[in-house]
């Protein structure tokens, strides 16, 4: 089995006296679809935001691509433990927030094309082409001129995947992408985030209360419960046949 592409070593994350995360260990392997599942507060999205290294984690390691984020001070604190390679896994990163986070004042294809162009220095007519081929790919060739504001919420939501997919991270992060939309949104958003469960090779890492899916497409299901992993396992061990009671509990207001 490869290297994992990410790791997670006992790590622990706290916000002032509150520790919200008591002891993560999770390893995702290079084209792994992992779906977290969990109550609200569970510290869900707290995992993808160290993961983007938006939040720094207080103890532990997190590794990506066989590299530590961060390292610990004498004094205890955290800081970056190589800040190039930090900023290279901020272009393997890449992530789709529940609000879209679109820039208003440009065309969709515009929002696409700028990471690539303006953080990698990618050249513009590649970038362009690539970013037309993802625009297609989630269905929405015909509005590459259209603002942000001109979209749904589904379309838009599927503009910040093309966004994503143009810089060719190697890992995805989908945190709760469907519970701003409204219902019958929904299923054309995770019809695409399907279709690159399916046919792309980078690792995925979804938070999701859309069991029926998380049951179709994740190769692992995590279930966080009060800061730590609950239960762990095939989509099928976790969401089917667990008999942890506080997971059947949660699992109950779905049915
Ligand atoms: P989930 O995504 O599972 O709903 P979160 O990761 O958002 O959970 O939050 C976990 C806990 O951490 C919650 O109790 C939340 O209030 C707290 N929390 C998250 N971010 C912060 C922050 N910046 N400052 C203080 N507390 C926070």
């Amino acid at each position: 089995m490869s290297e994992p592409i990410v790791q997670f070593k006992n790590v622990h994350k706290s916000f002032g006296d509150v520790e919200v995360l008591k002891g993560i260990d999770l390893d995702i392997s290079p084209s792994e679809k992992v779906a977290i599942i969990g109550p609200s507060g569970s510290g869900k999205t707290t995992i993808i935001r160290m993961l983007m290294t938006l939040e720094k984690i207080t103890s532990g390691d997190i590794i990506v691509d066989g590299q530590n984020l961060w390292k610990m001070e004498k004094n205890g604190s955290m800081v970056e433990a190589n800040q190039k390679h930090l900023r290279s896994i901020r272009g393997d990163i890449g992530m789709v927030f529940q609000h879209f986070n679109l820039f208003p004042h440009m065309t969709i294809l515009e929002n696409c094309m700028t990471a690539p162009i303006h953080v990698k220095k990618e050249e513009k007519t590649e970038v362009r082409k690539r970013s037309i081929q993802m625009l297609e790919r989630v269905g929405l060739g015909d509005k590459l001129d259209n603002y942000p504001n001109q979209l749904s919420g589904g379309q838009k939501q599927r503009v910040a995947m093309a966004r994503a997919l143009v810089m060719r991270p190697k890992v995805m992060l989908f945190d709760e992408v469907t519970s701003a939309l409204d219902p019958e949104l929904v299923g054309e958003v995770l019809e695409v985030i399907r279709d690159i469960a399916k046919n792309d090779d980078m690792a995925m890492i979804l938070v999701t209360h859309e069991m029926d899916f998380a049951l179709d497409i994740a190769d692992k299901v995590v279930f966080l419960d009060e800061g730590v992993i609950a239960e762990s396992g095939s989509a099928s061990q976790v969401i089917e046949h667990s008999q942890n009671e506080r997971l059947q509990s949660f699992l109950s207001r779905f049915r």
